[in-house]
């Protein structure tokens, strides 16, 4: 028995088209799965209403976003409001992956902004930290997510943060089939909850970072892992269905 709510959380990424899509859910709800975990899934932005009603004919799937702007409204062009997301009744957004952070140079300044934006219109926030390998190699590992978590988090107010989930996401193990172990993401997850200054122990952290249905459940049953946030193995339906079967005996 898991101490809080499990949670697998698809990332779509820039992949799946509206075909892809409609099939995901129509296996989806071939299934007819229990769940006991939580389930979730952060699309394309332009597809997150699309979604929306087709997780909700299918059951208990919730959709997020992959990533918002530091303000709700403006001359942004190309930007996704928080307030437009909590408008359409999105569940959470994702911030500070790995993705952004490299490929579109958001440092933690900028994520502290976007996770205070969030949470000031209710999102939930699953926001990322972890290291590169050359980072992990130099034994850099708790210096880089000291600051992730300093900055990015900095003045998060006490009332948001029931609102607030951490994903622990080595970046040489995202995309490449490499997983940490199960013994090296405890060590890492046990280390941030030690140093989150509001609700520590009842904090979602999620581990992410090549979980697929064969080595999940030796994750999940470390005491401080609540949970996957999952690239690749989330696209078909099949494989995210047993990651969420497998979640959902244990809870
Ligand atoms: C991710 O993108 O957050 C991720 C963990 O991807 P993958 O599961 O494909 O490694």
């Amino acid at each position: 028995m898991k101490k809080r709510e499990v949670h697998i959380v698809g990332n779509w990424k820039m992949n799946q088209s509206l075909y892809e899509i409609s099939q995901f859910f129509i296996e989806m709800s071939k299934m007819k799965m229990e769940l006991k975990c939580k389930a979730w899934i952060a699309p394309q932005a332009i597809h997150i209403p699309i979604l929306k009603e087709m997780a909700f004919t299918t059951g208990a799937i919730y959709i997020g976003a992959q990533n918002c702007s530091n303000q709700d409204s403006g001359a942004l062009t190309g930007e996704t409001s928080p307030a437009s997301l909590a408008d359409l009744g999105v569940e959470f957004v994702i911030i500070g992956h790995s993705e952004r952070r490299t490929i579109f140079g958001e440092g933690n300044e900028l994520l502290n902004e976007k996770v205070l934006a969030a949470l000031k219109n209710n999102l939930k926030v699953i926001y990322c930290v972890g290291e590169t390998l050359a980072e992990r190699e130099s034994d850099q590992t708790y210096k880089v997510i000291d600051e992730q978590l300093l900055v990015g988090l900095k003045n998060l107010p006490a009332d948001k943060a029931h609102l607030l989930m951490i994903a622990y996401e080595p970046v040489w193990a995202i995309g490449t089939g490499k997983v940490a172990s199960a013994e090296q993401a405890e060590e890492v997850h046990g280390y941030i909850r030690s140093k989150l200054t509001h609700r520590a122990s009842e904090t979602i952290i999620l581990y992410g970072g090549s979980v697929k249905p064969d080595n999940i459940d030796a994750l999940l049953r470390k005491e401080n892992i609540d949970g996957a946030l999952v690239g690749g193995a989330s696209l078909k339906a099949q494989d995210f269905r047993q990651l969420c079967s497998i979640a959902s005996v244990l809870m």
